[in-house]
């Protein structure tokens, strides 16, 4: 499925209408769908019909559309399309749910609706630097509304994760975050005098002083997209050229089962018996981005649905759940975690989630509210299970405090995850039982070898805290952690050379 790019001509359809359902990816689909084919059926036709096109191939008399769909009323969509674009129409049959997903992503992902959306932005200059100034906050605002949610849908077909909109001397300089990497679009959007309204509208959205531009801001809105709705948070900063906006792009509201992260059994089974514990803390370590938050709402998701009463402190809410309550910390009003914990202790929580321990009154308080029949999930600043102990002392919680309190150390890393085009690896699967896999590169991953990631974790169950203050744990931990790269090797997801940089040149035999 990865001969074709968008605009690259025709696919070999034949290889196409062989393929079974679970061969087919919606993204791969969506990358066979040229502009051309696109430009004849508009958006809404094809999301009604349930048809992506694809290709014209032929000549004159016999130039034929070829369209992805579902089987279901096959004669009418032909009759309907064949009238519609005056072609033949020929249909390769793909799951509904796959072509939904594939349409989505091939109008919504593609680079020309973006560029026309930014071609509309009107030439007007921003006079909003005054309170008082006269000019509507609504001005313009057909034009970058609809910029703006082509933009959103953009990223979100494109799997980003985060949207850099920067100033620039002529227009806004657009960058995404797709699977941790940073991608800069070729050239600045818009024109020299739209960016301004841009983050004015993105602003209104989030409920944020539009006559402030020398302050950070920080605010979040929701959006409703094809895909449900989606929340999005927007941080504004102040930069030498003009206001910075990043938006981050925080999903539906529901989360995957702990089941569905891809943990390894032994983490897996260490999170679901701490949802049997009554009290006890939690924490989760790991690099920003590292997806901790995404592990401790499936938890709390999990407690929810047991009938527990969930509380999360948090500084700022990721994403609104309806399983929990949820506060947000607000120093401007004096509530810091510490505060907004104690209050919410009150509630009479079964289990809390608190953003971040950073501060010793944080730390403090989470603490006590793991010993007294709590069961707290958190995240640390720490590099390993070991350096968690120091991190709470050098926040004036002593070592002695946590033996007891302190039960599971969860540490996750995400991996890039091998694309489907990866090929077999001669060399290493000599030195392995099993088949090993290399990254090649094709339409789908942009030549990367790599889509989507995976996440390597540990967990370190703690038994408790030595007189001399030391971690007692299972030791486990790093076995654990070779173990489940391992897996991940085995399974096709990772190279053997990210399963050497995990467990090390000498770990890799043994
Ligand atoms: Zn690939």
């Amino acid at each position: 499925m990865f001969w074709c790019k968008d605009n690259a001509g025709s696919p070999p359809l034949s290889q196409f209408i062989d393929a079974t359902d679970d061969i087919v990816s919606a993204r791969s689909l969506s990358l066979c769908s040229s502009a051309e084919a696109r430009a004849l059926v508009p958006y809404e036709i094809a999301v009604r019909m349930h048809a992506l096109p694809l290709s014209i191939n032929g000549k004159d008399q016999k130039r034929t559309l070829f369209v992805a769909a579902d089987y279901e009323d096959a004669a009418e969509k032909l009759r309907e399309l064949q009238f519609a674009t005056q072609l033949q129409v020929k249909l390769i049959k793909v799951s509904y749910g796959t072509v939904l997903e594939a349409i989505f992503l091939a109008y919504r992902g593609s680079e020309q609706k973006l560029a026309s959306a930014a071609r509309e932005l009107p030439m007007q200059r921003e006079t909003g630097r005054r309170i008082d100034a006269p000019v509507s906050i609504f001005e313009g605002q057909g034009s970058i509304c609809a910029f703006l949610s082509t933009l959103i849908e953009y990223a979100v077909a494109r799997h980003a994760s985060d949207i850099h909109l920067i100033p620039a001397n002529d227009g806004t300089l657009l960058k995404l975050r797709i699977d941790g990497d940073l991608h800069i679009h070729e050239s600045p959007l818009g024109n020299s005098q739209s960016h301004a309204q841009i983050i004015r509208r993105l602003k209104v959205l989030s409920k944020l002083d539009v006559s402030k531009h020398d302050c950070p801001q920080d605010g979040a809105f929701r959006l409703a997209l094809h895909h449900g709705t989606f929340h999005l948070r927007l941080s504004i900063l102040p930069t030498l050229h003009g206001e910075k906006a990043v938006l981050r792009i925080l999903g539906q509201n529901h989360y995957p089962t702990i089941a569905s992260l891809g943990f390894s059994a032994p983490v897996e089974r260490a999170l679901q018996s701490m949802l049997q514990e009554q009290e006890g803390l939690v924490l989760f370590i790991g690099a920003t981005g590292s997806g901790k938050t995404t592990s401790m709402y499936s938890m709390i998701q999990e407690s929810a649905l047991r009938g527990l009463n969930v509380c999360t402190v948090e500084d700022p809410i990721e994403i609104e759940l309806p399983c929990a309550s949820q506060s947000q910390v607000n120093l401007h009003q004096g509530l810091d975690y510490a505060s907004c914990l104690r209050a919410v202790l009150r509630q009479d929580p079964d289990v809390i989630l608190v953003g971040e321990l950073r501060d010793g009154p944080s730390a403090m308080a989470a603490v006590q509210a793991a010993l007294t029949g709590h069961l707290v999930l958190s995240t640390l600043h720490a590099a390993s299970a070991d350096e968690c102990l120091g991190r709470f002392e050098s926040m004036g919680v002593s070592r002695s405090l946590l033996h007891g309190p302190l039960k599971l150390i969860v540490q996750q890393q995400l991996l890039a995850k091998l694309c489907r085009c990866a090929t077999f690896d001669l060399k290493a699967s000599q030195r392995t039982p099993f088949e090993v896999r290399k990254p090649v590169g094709c339409g789908q991953c942009n030549g990367t070898g790599y889509a989507g990631r995976v996440v390597l974790a540990t967990a370190t169950t703690v038994r408790g805290v030595s007189r001399d203050g030391v971690l007692l744990t299972d030791g486990r931990d790093t076995a654990v952690r070779a173990e489940s790269a391992r897996a991940l090797l085995a399974d096709g997801a990772i190279s053997w050379q990210q399963y050497i940089d995990v467990v090390g040149a000498s770990g890799a035999d043994s």
